[in-house]
């Protein structure tokens, strides 16, 4: 199968020599594809501006499987998400989440629904009212899609109902558990039932319409708790980007 012909977003871009670039595209079709953009920083090369991070394009690439780097024929640019860029914040969160799929997509593995997730969460944030609240539906939604989503409706141990006002979380088990069972893990951290209810609603919810919900600062801190740690438990690294964001944003 040499020649391909699929959507892709960049999802990291990393230097090569002095003129090349190693650039990690997320597809529908292939899932991560790692190619070669040779002669890309030179002033005369066609794909120049075009392979930035986050652009969303039609990737032309000649596909050899088993091979580790494919080679870019072309790249011809759909969307470069400019009012993301011009938002120092927007633009924080969106290499985070491209960091994020990188860190947990596997490459070759054709995942149509992480690239429709990631494109449209590219879409909604330049319009998002409460950015934190769209990166929080988006760790969500991305989990359940890799098959690591937590269980949130019943006790991930013995999927007995739920029931109280504070409920405990525990990444270990992969999500609430009940009071008879949360002994089982000593690190649970509590989580209010409201918290629990927005994680269930941003997991249903379109992104388009998160402008309409309202979060508590405890939802926040609740939510990002629960999920940052879900997400560190399964890259098994704290991603540099999200980092940065606590760092500076
Ligand atoms: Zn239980």
């Amino acid at each position: 199968m040499p020649a391909q012909k699929t959507q892709a977003i960049v999802i990291r871009t990393f230097p090569l020599r002095e003129f090349h670039k190693i650039i990690t595209f997320y597809t529908p079709d292939f899932g991560k594809v790692k190619a070669v953009a040779y002669g890309v920083k030179s002033a005369k090369s066609r794909l120049g501006g075009s392979l930035e991070l986050l652009n969303h394009g039609t990737l032309l690439f000649d596909h050899r499987e088993n091979r580790e780097l494919q080679s870019i024929t072309d790249f011809s640019l759909i969307n470069g998400f400019d009012a993301i860029r011009a938002d120092f914040t927007r633009i924080t969160y969106g290499c985070y989440f491209a960091e994020l799929v990188d860190a947990i997509a596997s490459e070759g593995a054709a995942n149509p629904e992480i690239f429709d997730l990631l494109q449209s969460t590219y879409q909604c944030l330049a319009q998002a009212t409460d950015v934190p609240l769209l990166a929080r539906a988006f760790e969500l939604r991305f989990l359940d899609c890799a098959g690591y989503g937590p269980r949130l409706s019943r006790c991930a141990y013995c999927s007995s109902t739920l029931a109280g006002q504070l409920l405990a979380f525990s990444v270990r088990h992969g999500g609430m558990l009940c009071r008879q069972c949360e002994y089982r893990d000593a690190s649970t951290f509590s989580m209010a039932q409201g918290s629990c209810e927005l994680l269930k609603m941003l997991r249903k919810s379109e992104l388009g319409g998160l402008n309409r919900i309202r979060a508590s600062e405890r939802n926040h801190r609740e939510l990002k708790r629960a999920l940052g740690s879900f997400i560190e438990y399964h890259t098994e690294r704290k991603l540099k980007s999200l980092r940065f964001i606590e760092r500076t944003l």
